[in-house]
C-alpha cells in the first residue's frame, strides 16, 4: 500500500429522518483543522434518500466538499446498505483518515467498514491530532477511563476513528461558503441485504438531550434519597436548567439514562454545571470537565470535584439546594 496515494478527509454526516446529527457537524469543525494541518480537503459523506438538499448545511459547517448517495436502500439506517455505499466511497476517494460519530449508528457501521476496506479503526476517541510524521493521533479513555491510550495506524489507510459525540466543536455556520456536491452512484449487492425493517417505533417520552442544556442541575449519590432528587427540578426550573446525573443515580434507577453525564453516558459542555453530592470520579469528570463554570456542593472538603470547579460549596445538599432556589426566586421577584 503506498500511503500517499491517499488524500483528504471524509466525515461521515449522520442524518436520521433528513436531519443531521450534531455530532456529523462537529466531526466537520475537527476536520477542518485537521485538514488545515496537513493541507487538504473536508469531503461530507451523505446516505440516506432524497437527502441531497442536506448538502448545503454541510457545507456551511465546513465541508469543502459532499459525496452524495441517494438511494431508497439507504432511506433508513440498516449496516449492510450503509457499509456498502460507504466502503464504496472510501475506496473509490481513497481518503487519508475517516471520521464516524460514535453514535448507535457510527458504533454499528465504523467497524463493518474498516474491515471491509481492511484497516484500523480507533473507537468513541475524545482528542484527534496530526504527528509530525502526518500520522492521526487518536486519543481514547481506556481501562474505565484510567488511563488515556493514543493509537495510530501506521500501515493502512484510512485511518480511521469514531469520535465521541459532544467532544469536538462545530464552527459557527457560514451560509456563503461555496462547496462542490458529487452524486455518486452504488450498485448495490442485494443478495447480502438480509435485513427487512417492518417498523420503526418511537419512544412516545418526551427526549431531553442534556449536550443541548445551557444549564445543568446534575445531582449525585450525595443526594440521597429518590425524593430529593426530585427536588432538583426546583431549582432548574427557577434557573432555566435541565437535570442530569452521575451513573450512581442512574444505577440506582432514579432518573432515565439518558441524563447520564460521563465516560459511559453523554459529555456536555453547558455555560453552569452544578455538581450536587457528586464525588468528581474521573468517568464523570471525563464528560463534564469542559463546562464552562462549575459549581460544586459537597459535604467532604476534600472531594475530588473541588480541583475542577470554579465556585465549590461545602455542606450538605439538601440544606445548601433549597436555600439557592429561594434566593434565586426572590432576585427573581425583586427584579419583575
Ligand atoms: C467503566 C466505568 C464507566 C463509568 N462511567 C461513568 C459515567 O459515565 N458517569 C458517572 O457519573 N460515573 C461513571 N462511572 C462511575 C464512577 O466511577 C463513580 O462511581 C460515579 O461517578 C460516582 O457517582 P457519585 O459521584 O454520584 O457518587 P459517589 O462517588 O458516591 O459520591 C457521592 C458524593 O456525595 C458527597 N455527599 C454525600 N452526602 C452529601 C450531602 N448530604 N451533601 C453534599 N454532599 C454529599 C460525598 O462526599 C461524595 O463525594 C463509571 C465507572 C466505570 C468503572
Amino acid at each position: 500500500m503506498n500511503l500517499d496515494d491517499y488524500r483528504g478527509i471524509l466525515v461521515f454526516a449522520e442524518q436520521r429522518e433528513g436531519e443531521i446529527q450534531n455530532v456529523g457537524l462537529e466531526l466537520l469543525g475537527k476536520a477542518k483543522e485537521l485538514a488545515s494541518e496537513i493541507n487538504e480537503e473536508v469531503t461530507a459523506i451523505l446516505l440516506g434518500y432524497q437527502v441531497e438538499h442536506l448538502s448545503k448545511e454541510l457545507i456551511s459547517y465546513g465541508a469543502d466538499k459532499v459525496v452524495v448517495v441517494d438511494k431508497e436502500e439507504l432511506k433508513f439506517y440498516d449496516t449492510e446498505a450503509y457499509a456498502q455505499a460507504f466502503s464504496s466511497v472510501i475506496k473509490d476517494k481513497k481518503s487519508e483518515i475517516v471520521l464516524v460519530g460514535a453514535t448507535t449508528i457510527g458504533r454499528d457501521l465504523g467497524p463493518r467498514v474498516s474491515a471491509r476496506v481492511v484497516t484500523g479503526l480507533t473507537a468513541d476517541c475524545t482528542k484527534l491530532e496530526i504527528s509530525e510524521e502526518r500520522e492521526l493521533l487518536m486519543t481514547r479513555p481506556a481501562f474505565g477511563g484510567n488511563l488515556m491510550a493514543t493509537i495510530i495506524c501506521p500501515d493502512h489507510r484510512p485511518q480511521m476513528s469514531t469520535v465521541r459525540p459532544g467532544v469536538m466543536q462545530k464552527f459557527s455556520k457560514d451560509e456563503a461558503r461555496t462547496g462542490e456536491v458529487e452524486k455518486f452512484d452504488v450498485e448495490f449487492d442485494k443478495s447480502k441485504m438480509k435485513v427487512k425493517i417492518i417498523e420503526i417505533i418511537k419512544e412516545e417520552k418526551e427526549k431531553i438531550d442534556i449536550t443541548e442544556a445551557n444549564v445543568l442541575i446534575s445531582g449525585g449519590r450525595g443526594v440521597g434519597s429518590a425524593d430529593n432528587f426530585k427536588k432538583l427540578e426546583g431549582l432548574a426550573e427557577e434557573i432555566g436548567g435541565t437535570v442530569s446525573a452521575s451513573r450512581a443515580i442512574i444505577d440506582s434507577g432514579w432518573i432515565d439514562h439518558d441524563r447520564q453525564v460521563g465516560q459511559t453516558g453523554k459529555t456536555v459542555r453547558p455555560d453552569i454545571y452544578f455538581a450536587l453530592g457528586i464525588s468528581g470520579a474521573i468517568q464523570h469528570v471525563a464528560g463534564m470537565e469542559e463546562s464552562e463554570y462549575i459549581i460544586a456542593i459537597n459535604k467532604d472538603k476534600g472531594a475530588p470535584i473541588f480541583n475542577i470547579s470554579d465556585l465549590g460549596i461545602v455542606g450538605d445538599v439538601s440544606k445548601i439546594v433549597p436555600m439557592i432556589t429561594e434566593e434565586i426566586k426572590l432576585l427573581k421577584s425583586q427584579k419583575s
